[in-house]
């Protein structure tokens, strides 16, 4: 069955039924008889959907869990109540103090935070390595037990060659955790491309509204078992509305991306053209360094966009003159976005920019994309 289609069935129950599975609420759930309370506590063991305490999840969040461990192609996948929470409570159920982790230098900003101001008191250190690296061996020290990749990267979008760096890491007997949130299981399968654990920022497009937060993470092998363990033991759980609103998005995940990016595409090549900007980073260009990869691997493209402007041009101004672009964090709503960004140009990707080029992350909605480019063209014109 295509996938397209699985979307559209994911969740639903037994007929005559409902067509999404309800928002079912519940902490206790009640039982007539001993035998029965002990045989549900006995099953869950083993059945992750088994309904049994609400912090477990009910039918709601089952039949999202259900729904993610498919899209990412993996034995399972479990809940937490937002991006950020999906982040550390992975790297957490796979290490301990005195460990050693390896990031990708193209990482989410809270990522590297949570490793500098959580990790690092425990004894967990880290280190930075380029995305464009496939054998690490120069960055592993006897204690390296875990690899975090990011494809493509945040805010610069470089893409990395995860079949070959899996290879490398498995020879190497280390975890290998991807944060999927750019392809959000719909673009690209990191688990099918070698990797342990895929982690995705549900706030994106899985909710795809701009008004959820979730996280989620996909695992398969022995990895499913630590992160189910771990999930289980810290009392990770995402409410029922909150797995219902996510599960609605999910529907018209495959519709939503492919317009996401046909916009972000025509939004690339347009500015592109434009005598203020000095090159667009999208996976999706030819010129992209990673382009060729992304055409192997990936599937698409997402909403995201980065233009990085000629050194004094005011991206306040241009930004504050934009109509149909709203100025906030986050991303992967139907709705345009834009942002001032500033990566750590230590990211070996930047080597070569100028250091004052000032630098613009889009999000490309779900409007049309001639009203995105005269707006944008609004914009400019505003400014002379
Ligand atoms: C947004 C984002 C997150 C964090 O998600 P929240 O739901 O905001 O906590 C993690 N990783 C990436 C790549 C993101 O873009």
């Amino acid at each position: 069955m295509h996938r397209d289609t699985k979307l559209c069935h994911y969740g639903q129950a037994q007929r005559p039924g409902p067509a999404n599975p309800p928002v079912v609420r519940a902490s206790t759930i009640l039982h007539d008889t001993v035998e029965s309370y002990k045989a549900v506590k006995a099953a869950r063991e083993s059945d992750e959907y088994i309904l049994s305490y609400g912090r477990r999840g009910t039918t709601t969040a089952h039949a999202l869990m259900q729904a993610i461990a498919d899209l990412e192609g993996g034995e399972g996948a479990w809940l937490f109540p937002s991006g950020v929470a999906a982040i550390s409570a992975t790297l957490m159920a796979f290490l301990r103090p005195g460990d050693h982790l390896l990031l990708v230098d193209t990482v989410f900003g809270a990522t590297r935070t949570f490793c500098d101001e959580v990790l690092a008191p425990l004894g967990i250190t880290y280190d930075l390595f380029p995305s464009d690296a496939v054998d690490l061996s120069a960055y592993v020290t006897p204690k390296t037990k875990l690899v975090w990749v990011e494809s493509p990267g945040s805010q610069t979008y470089e893409v990395m060659d995860l079949p070959a760096l899996t290879q490398w890491a498995r020879g190497a007997g280390l975890v290998t955790i991807a944060d999927n949130t750019y392809a959000s299981g719909w673009l690209y399968r990191p688990l099918e491309l070698g990797c342990d654990v895929s982690v995705v920022a549900g706030t994106k497009y899985l909710g795809g509204h701009a008004d959820v937060m979730m996280g989620a993470a996909a695992a398969k092998g022995e990895a499913a078992a630590v992160l189910r363990r771990a999930v289980h033991l810290t009392g990770q759980t995402l409410a029922p509305d909150e797995a219902y609103a996510t599960l609605r998005g999910i529907r018209t995940l495959g519709l939503r991306l492919e317009r996401h990016g046909q916009n972000s595409l025509a939004l690339t090549e347009w500015f592109a053209t434009r005598p203020e900007v000095l090159r667009v980073l999208h996976p999706g260009l030819q010129d992209h360094p990673g382009h060729a990869l992304w055409q192997r691997d990936g599937q698409g493209d997402n909403g995201l966009l980065t233009v990085v402007f000629k050194p004094g041009f005011d991206t306040t101004a241009y930004l504050n003159a934009l109509q149909l672009f709203g100025i906030g964090s986050s991303w992967g709503g139907f709705e345009s976005l834009a942002m001032p960004i500033e990566p750590e140009r230590t990211r070996a990707s930047l080597q070569g920019l100028p250091e004052e080029a000032p630098m613009v992350r889009f999000h490309a909605g779900l409007e049309h994309a001639d009203d995105l480019i005269a707006d944008l063209s609004a914009g400019f014109e505003s400014l002379s």
